[in-house]
């Protein structure tokens, strides 16, 4: 039994360039809402979320967005500071957004704790017909760097469940 006051907290960090659809991803989990607008602002933003996992416990979980931060690659410590999974996010439709996979991955294990569990997500499917990255080539190097694969729509809505409520069970059974 848990309450509120008792409840596993995990943190978990949505990064990868910009506009590749992070916060839409957050807030399509979080409030299943979709914005269409491109934020400006900077600063730390999170959502939160209650998940219960495979083995029946409910648990509560922080999401935090880079908020910006990623345009000017100074994203701070406390960002990376006790992060328990990530999603690093990258646009299928924009090669090169999966071509910084490696930086964000890099920077990940640099600064967030080594057994971190991540999940490697190729947003946008909605739009496939200009699709630049082919989902074995994303499967392959996620298959290679032990990372987590899915593809998602931030805008119709597909996977996005199963994205965050993959990376949690995983995340819970490596940690308790
Ligand atoms: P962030 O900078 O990574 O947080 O990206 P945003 O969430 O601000 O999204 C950037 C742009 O991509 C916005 O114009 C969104 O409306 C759009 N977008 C985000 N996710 C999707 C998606 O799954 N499909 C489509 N078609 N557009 C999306």
């Amino acid at each position: 039994m848990s309450d509120d006051e008792s409840a596993t907290m995990y943190k978990v960090l949505v990064t990868g360039d910009s506009s590749v659809g992070k916060t839409n991803i957050i807030s399509r989990f979080t409030s299943n809402e979709f914005a269409l607008e491109n934020k400006a602002t900077i600063g730390v933003e999170f959502g939160h979320a209650e998940v219960t996992v495979s083995d029946g416990t409910e648990v509560k979980v922080q999401i935090w967005d880079t908020a910006g931060q990623e345009r000017f690659r100074a994203i701070t410590r406390g960002y990376y500071r006790g992060a328990h999974a990530a999603l690093i996010v990258f646009d299928i439709t924009k090669a090169a957004t999966f071509k910084n996979v490696p930086k964000w991955l890099s920077e990940l294990h640099e600064h967030a704790d080594k057994d971190i569990t991540v999940m490697l997500v190729g947003n946008k499917s909605d739009l496939k017909t200009n699709r630049e990255v082919a989902t074995e080539e994303a499967k392959k190097y996620a298959q290679q760097n032990s990372l987590l694969y899915i593809e998602t729509s931030a805008l119709d809505g597909e996977n996005i469940s199963e994205a965050f409520n993959t990376t949690i069970d995983t995340m819970h059974k490596k940690l308790k």
